[in-house]
């Protein structure tokens, strides 16, 4: 938190909002996207752009200066990015990418560490598997356009929170 400030963004995590609205019992979404997100896969574009677009426009409505953004999960997929390009085109700027690498087997630790106290249904062995295997399939091509961009700011995240932490403060201070 004290860092968004710092840096002037706010920070969207596309998977939050998913899991809010999923709560809102006058979401007409809430059951497809739980099922979605038991299995690991990517929840049709449409619904996810609408969240993140009404969260930036509010958020600019509020305070014209905060228009910087920290979109954490997304684009996840072709069509995640399709969408975002259609939507944004002209709007919004890229500037990078950043990309925790850590090797599957501390992923899943870590998440099944999480699932302890989380209490998201995505937090175990079953749904992680699959979540690999969409990010194998979808995501990871996704993040190979934006490397031959030369928009991935790739950071090791298989090291401590604190380094990791580090590590991410030094990528804002030179591009933020
Ligand atoms: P996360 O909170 O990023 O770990 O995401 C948890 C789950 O929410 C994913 O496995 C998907 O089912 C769903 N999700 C998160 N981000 C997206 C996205 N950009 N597009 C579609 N579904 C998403």
């Amino acid at each position: 938190r004290k860092k968004s400030i710092k840096y002037g963004y706010t920070h969207l995590s596309a998977g939050e909002l998913l899991r809010d609205e999923r709560k809102n019992p006058d979401s007409q979404y809430g059951e497809l996207i739980e099922k979605y997100i038991k299995e690991g896969k990517i929840v049709p574009v449409e619904i996810t752009i609408s969240l993140l677009k009404r969260e930036m426009d509010e958020t600019m409505a509020a305070n014209a200066q905060k228009n910087k953004f920290l979109i954490d999960g997304f684009p996840r997929n072709q069509d995640n990015l399709q969408g975002w390009n259609k939507t944004m085109d002209g709007k919004a700027d890229v500037s990078f990418v950043l990309f925790f690498d850590c090797n599957n087997e501390i992923c899943i630790e870590r998440c099944l560490e999480r699932g302890k106290s989380s209490g998201r249904s995505d937090d175990n062995r079953e749904s992680l598997e699959k979540r690999i295997q969409t990010y194998l399939q979808s995501t990871k091509p996704i993040i190979d356009l934006y490397e031959e961009m030369g928009k991935v700011k790739k950071i090791d995240a298989s090291k401590s929170v604190d380094e990791v932490f580090d590590e991410v403060v030094q990528i804002f201070d030179k591009e933020g």
